[in-house]
Parts: C-alpha cells; sequence; structure tokens
C-alpha cells in the first residue's frame, strides 16, 4: 500500500489534509467514492445530474474586458460556441490593495487570450430579463488542456472535500492514482463465481468508472458492484457470526414450572394478544434450548413489550435465576419498576432499580442482596453494567427501546453478556430483511398488532391557540393532557430552564386547572412524585421535556400538545404520540410547528398520514440514514460508502441471498477461491466492526 503523501504532488503538507478524510493511503483516495456528478457534456438533456440551473459552455474567446467598480472588480470574456452561440461570462473579485502592479485577473487574461477554446460552468444569472446568455463562473478550463477532459465535457464527480482541497486538484489526484496505483492488477476479492453469477465489473473497472463514468449507465453497473461488494462483505461477517453463536451451549437450562407464570397470568387482568402468545413462545423456546439466546423483540410503541420481557424474566426466577432489565432513561426505569411491582403484587419474587441516581445506602443493600441472589430481578439504566455490580446467577438481560443506547454501552453489554440469554427490545422497527441485513446474528420476533380496545389518534397541525382549546375541552371532560417542548440544542440545563418558564406561561394560561412540570434535570424522587401525581390523576396537565417519550403508560391522557414540532425527528415524535390513546377514550395528537424546513414539514407530514410504526421506522432511515438511527454512526459501522439501503434494496437482497448460498457451500470461507475475500472481512472487522468477531 502507498502512503498518500508519495502520490505526486501531495507531499506531508498535503497529505495532513487528506488524514481528515480518512484517506492515508492511495487505496483509501480511490475508494473515496464522488459524493455526487454534475453533468457537464453538452446539449444532453436534463437528468439527475444537472437538473439546477448551472450552464456548461464550450466556445472561442471573442474579446474580454475589465470593469473596475467601487468595491469589486469585474472581469467579462465574451465567447462563442462551434454553434454560434453567444456567452456572456463574468467573475467578480473583491478589490484589494496589495500592490499596483498586482493584477487580480492575471491567470484569468493568460487563459481567455483571444481565440483560444475554453469550457465555463457557472450559475445562470437570473435577474437579468433581455439577454440570458450570462453567466457568473465558477469554474473554467482550457480546452486544449490534456487534463481538462476530467472536469469538463463529462458526467464530472464531486467530492465532499475539507477546506484547503479543492475538487478540481482531488479530481487530478484521484486520475494520478488510476495511472500510477497497481489498480490494474488489483486482485479480485469477490468470489468468481458470484462475478459471473450477478454479471459485475472487475473491481478496477468499477473503480475507474465510479470515478469517472463514461455514461449514466456505466456509472449504474459500477455502483452496483461497488454497492454489492458493500453489502456481501456485511451479510457474511453477521452470517459468520451467527453460525458462531449457533454452536456456543450454555452450562444451565430452564424448566417451564409456571408456579410463578400461571398466577402471574391470572392477576394480570387481560390475555395476551395472539402476537404476544407466538412470540412468548419463541422467546421460551430459545431460553429452553440449549444455546443462548440472542433475540430482538420488535414492536411498534403501545404494543405490550413490557409483559413479554416480565414473562421471560419469570422463567428465568422459576429457575432460581436472576434477570436485569435495562432502560435508556432513569424515568423508564422507575416506570418499568412501578409496572414490575404491580403486576407482581403478592408473588414471591423481589424487584429492585438501580440508577446512577440511587442513595449509596439503598445501593450497598441492592448490591449484597444481587451477590447473595435473594433480589431476583434487577431494573436499572447503564448503571446496571458497571464493573461493581455483581450478581449471584445472571441468566437473562433485558434491553429495552436498546437503538437508544450508545455503541459503548452496548459493545460493553456484549462482553458482560456473551454467555447470557439476550433479549433486546425496540419500538423503532425496521423492516425485515434490513434486520437481518443489520442484526445479523439475532432472530427477530414482531409484535404485529396492538392490544385490543386501543382508540384512534387524531393526528393534525394547529396553531398553540386551537391546541390549548383542545386541552380543555378534554380536561373539563376530565381527561388528562401533556404540553411537550423540545430539548434545545442538546442541554438539558438550557432545556429545563426554558421548559419551566413556558410552564409559569401555561399556568397563567390554564388557571382553572392542575400544572406539573417534568424535566431531565429534577432528581429521581422529585420526577417520581410527579408521575405518580399525573398517574394518579392529582394533575391535569404536564408539561414536559421529551423526558416522557419512552414507556410512560397513563391511560387517562388523551391529548399530546407538541410544541416546535419541526425540532423533533420521526421516531421522537412516534413515540411521543405512543404516549396517548392508550385508554378508552378517543384522543388527539397536535403538533404545533414554529419556522419548517422542507424536511421538517415532511416529517410532520408523515407523522399525520400514519401510525404504522413500521413506516414510520422506514421513512426515519432514509431521512437520516441508518447509522443515525442504529447508534452507529460515529463508528462508521453501517456506513456504506457506495450502497444505500433503501435505494439499492435489490441489490442487498440479492447480496443477502448470495451470502446464504456462499455459507452453505464454505462456511468458514477456507476455500482458495474465497480466501481474499476473507482477508477483506478480517481487514474490515479490525478497522469498524469490532462487534464481529472472525477470529
Ligand atoms: P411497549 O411495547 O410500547 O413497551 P407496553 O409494554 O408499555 O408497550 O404496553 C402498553 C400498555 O398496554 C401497558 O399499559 C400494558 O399493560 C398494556 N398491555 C400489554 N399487553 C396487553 C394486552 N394483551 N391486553 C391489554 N393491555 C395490554
Ligand atoms: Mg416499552
Amino acid at each position: 500500500m502507498t502512503q498518500i503523501q508519495y502520490l505526486k504532488g501531495i507531499g506531508p503538507a498535503k497529505a495532513k489534509l487528506f488524514d481528515r478524510l480518512e484517506i492515508n493511503t492511495v487505496e483509501d483516495l480511490l475508494h473515496y467514492y464522488p459524493r455526487t456528478y454534475q453533468d457537464r457534456r453538452l446539449g444532453v438533456p436534463p437528468n439527475l445530474y444537472n437538473a439546477d440551473d448551472r450552464v456548461v459552455f464550450k466556445g472561442r474567446v471573442l474579446r474580454t474586458q475589465t470593469i473596475p467598480a467601487r468595491s469589486v472588480l469585474i472581469f467579462k470574456a465574451f465567447l462563442q460556441s462551434e454553434k454560434g452561440e453567444e456567452m456572456e461570462c463574468t467573475w467578480f473579485k473583491k478589490r484589494m490593495y496589495r500592490g499596483f502592479r498586482f493584477d487580480p485577473f492575471g491567470t484569468l487574461k493568460k487563459d481567455f487570450t483571444l481565440n483560444s477554446e475554453v469550457w465555463v460552468i457557472g450559475k445562470r444569472e437570473h435577474k437579468n430579463n433581455f439577454f440570458d446568455n450570462k453567466i457568473t463562473v465558477e469554474e473554467h478550463y482550457v480546452a486544449n488542456d490534456a487534463l481538462t477532459q476530467l472536469h469538463a465535457g463529462r458526467l464530472t464527480p464531486i467530492y465532499a472535500l475539507t477546506e484547503g482541497l479543492t475538487n478540481k486538484q482531488f479530481r487530478q489526484f484521484v486520475y494520478e492514482a488510476l495511472q500510477t496505483s497497481s489498480l490494474a492488477n488489483e486482485p479480485e476479492i469477490l468470489p468468481p463465481s458470484l462475478l459471473k453469477k450477478r454479471g459485475l465489473l472487475s473491481a478496477p473497472q468499477a473503480l475507474r468508472a465510479v470515478h469517472f463514468p463514461g455514461s449514466l449507465s456505466e456509472l449504474e453497473t459500477a455502483r452496483a458492484r461497488l454497492a454489492y461488494e458493500e453489502f456481501l462483505l456485511l451479510a457474511t461477517a453477521w452470517g459468520i457470526k451467527r453460525t458462531q453463536t449457533k454452536v456456543l451451549s450454555k452450562d444451565y437450562s430452564y424448566e417451564i414450572k409456571k408456579n410463578l407464570l400461571t398466577p402471574f397470568r391470572q392477576q394480570l387482568g387481560f390475555e395476551f394478544t395472539n402476537s404476544q402468545k407466538k412470540v412468548i413462545n419463541e422467546i421460551f423456546n430459545d431460553l429452553t434450548s440449549p444455546r443462548p439466546m440472542n433475540r430482538l423483540l420488535q414492536g411498534d410503541v403501545g404494543s405490550g413489550k413490557t409483559v413479554v420481557a416480565l414473562c421471560a424474566m419469570l422463567l428465568a426466577v422459576e429457575n432460581d435465576y436472576q434477570a436485569a432489565l435495562m432502560a435508556p432513561t432513569e424515568i423508564l426505569a422507575e416506570q418499568h419498576f412501578l409496572t414490575f411491582k404491580k403486576m407482581l403484587r403478592g408473588l414471591p419474587v423481589k424487584v429492585a432499580v438501580l440508577t446512577s441516581s440511587t442513595k449509596a445506602a439503598a445501593k450497598k443493600k441492592i448490591l449484597k442482596e444481587l451477590a447473595e441472589g435473594t433480589l431476583q430481578i434487577l431494573i436499572g439504566t447503564h448503571a446496571v453494567i458497571q464493573d461493581t455490580v455483581q450478581f449471584h446467577n445472571l441468566r437473562l438481560a433485558v434491553i429495552d427501546e436498546q437503538h437508544r443506547f450508545g455503541v459503548k454501552q452496548r459493545s460493553k453489554l456484549k462482553e458482560k453478556t456473551s454467555k447470557l440469554d439476550l433479549l433486546t427490545m425496540t419500538a423503532t422497527p425496521i423492516p425485515r430483511t434490513l434486520a437481518l441485513a443489520f442484526y445479523g446474528d439475532l432472530d427477530v420476533s414482531t409484535l404485529s398488532e396492538l392490544p385490543p380496545g386501543r382508540q384512534p389518534i387524531q393526528t393534525e397541525t394547529a396553531t398553540s391557540r386551537l391546541a390549548y382549546d383542545r386541552v380543555r375541552m378534554e380536561v373539563e371532560k376530565g381527561r388528562q393532557a401533556y404540553i411537550v417542548f423540545p430539548l434545545i440544542e442538546e442541554s438539558e440545563k438550557i432545556s429545563a430552564k426554558a421548559v419551566t418558564e413556558e410552564f409559569e406561561k401555561l399556568k397563567k394560561i390554564f388557571p382553572q386547572f392542575k400544572l406539573a412540570v417534568l424535566h431531565g434535570q429534577m432528581t429521581p424522587t422529585e420526577k417520581e412524585s410527579v408521575m405518580n401525581d399525573f398517574a394518579a390523576h392529582k394533575t391535569d396537565i404536564l408539561v414536559a421535556t421529551p423526558v416522557i417519550e419512552v414507556g410512560i403508560d397513563v391511560k387517562n391522557a388523551t391529548v399530546m400538545v407538541i410544541e416546535n414540532a419541526e425540532r423533533f425527528g420521526l421516531a421522537s415524535l412516534h413515540q411521543l404520540r405512543g404516549r396517548i390513546g392508550r385508554g378508552e377514550h378517543e384522543s388527539y395528537c397536535i403538533l404545533v410547528p414554529q419556522h419548517a424546513t422542507s424536511v421538517a414539514k415532511e416529517r410532520v407530514d408523515i407523522i399525520c398520514a400514519t401510525r404504522d410504526g413500521f413506516k414510520i421506522g422506514e421513512r426515519d432511515m432514509q431521512l437520516r440514514g441508518p447509522g443515525e438511527i442504529l447508534g452507529t454512526r460515529q463508528s462508521g459501522e453501517f456506513e456504506f460508502k457506495a450502497g444505500d439501503i433503501f435505494q439499492d434494496r435489490d441489490i442487498l437482497y440479492r447480496a443477502i441471498e448470495d451470502r446464504d448460498e456462499l455459507l452453505t457451500q464454505d462456511p468458514t470461507l477456507q476455500k482458495p477461491e474465497h480466501f481474499l475475500f476473507r482477508q477483506k472481512l478480517q481487514e474490515l472487522y479490525q478497522k469498524n466492526w469490532h462487534l464481529i468477531d472472525l477470529s
């Protein structure tokens, strides 16, 4: 591998700029794909890449002109194309006093000598009403220069760059790298059989074409090959991981005794939905099987994941094992604790909650009972995975809203739980095939129905005033309401202050009702008492930051007002709305947007149009990218460079199909024709995919 600084024209100083783009070697440079392209061919019909008002023109110089003005200097060149069309090209330069010998247009004058042939690329001037053939030039290239063919008269690559690097330079470096690197003989990592089966371009062909495509169709074929490669690598890594976990076996076993499960079910007060029954079955099968469970339970907001988890935990307790439940926020952990206590009333099961703000004395007691084994179920935030927490015999770990945990926390948990049964739960469901691609080492269960008796939720946008009218109407009928304000600048403190101010204003707007405020800066005891008061209907309106987003469950609440709705992500909006419509009364979710950008407006529109969590999850991923959703963006785990899991869904499916075939023939990739592919996997694994153990 050649270090980037040895490429012609780069050197140590420029290499630092490349380092910022994580380009260290010539190979990295070649795999730094264009962000987009500009169609700079002459006279092609509009397409994806020349839809803006950019103009590409090639012509001979008829004359040039310099116009001094007060604060700017203007240079003009008049060009004529082969067909006789004329173009007036303009450059502006700020007037700067750098000595009278300095001519800011020196280079331009050299390039635009009379009769020379030049390409110009720029923006069409809008304000002009009589002569449309006028542009403000962004780039120009002298036609008889050999390198010009990289920049003009073609589909031109545009890279995402850092300050100090221009696209023009960058294209020339890429070109240089394509000429000089051993790329032409770069070995093909894809198994030849697959290359043939899918009719893919070879790696060197694809690299050349993705940087300097000869046509739109060539670009598509190149991108397809590179996307396929990325997908196949990821899918295979997960596939291998999956077989590895399948052969692990646990040194403990479960027996379904029902001495807790049966009374639990009897006092629950509702029947499980068919979907819940099916999922509980799947989980019990996992638990009683000899290999550790690694299952993702996905189910829309309100689909009843908590009781399913509790059933699994009770099975563990029936077998004298301990179980733990981890939630992303303290409020949710507290809420789960209350729910568990209520549902387990009268049963011989001891439950406790541990968060970072549990008092020292209480914590000491919990730790002691955990170590002794007298405490059977522990609920908590990530405090649960701290090293000081030692269990007597923890066998089952449940993670609620797993996508909200950071990558570090998740890998730490993975370490701690490698010999455990693991159930992860999420309300951001993703389509099944994508789930397989992303969570390839997991089994997936889906709660596909909501418990019966759920009321429809009317979702609409309105002004604050109309929203408050609805709040008033409902509260007068004896219902309760949430009014939610966004987090400001990601800072809990500022948000707390802002929401407290709003709370004071709202008290004046609703003098006849009881209001309470809830935000992340309050102590757990304060939060708990506010939540308890609201649940017991001692307060009517809860004014809150999005701390209430997950898990809160108050059936009498029928109105959700979301202020500054444009600031919320799709998943948050959906989760917030999931707080209402839980009882027998019709519910209202009212979004109050302020200044919405088009994306924000789209989010609000989607939320108003559908309640289907799957659809919302999918759109969310499209709008934000999968890495953002899965919390893996920083680690680069799921950032594809060429592929787009939505646009290239068909390619993804093909890759998964081929992965299955590949691993059936050669489960650990030992065959010589798979050697390079395996090597590439290992290399990637070292860089990014730290969760995949290929050793
Ligand atoms: P989520 O899947 O969003 O975590 P929860 O587990 O919080 O949903 O369940 C939402 C509400 O539905 C809770 O009040 C729970 O007690 C109730 N619930 C769960 N299953 C059923 C059921 N089968 N019938 C009626 N209510 C149920
Ligand atoms: Mg939940």
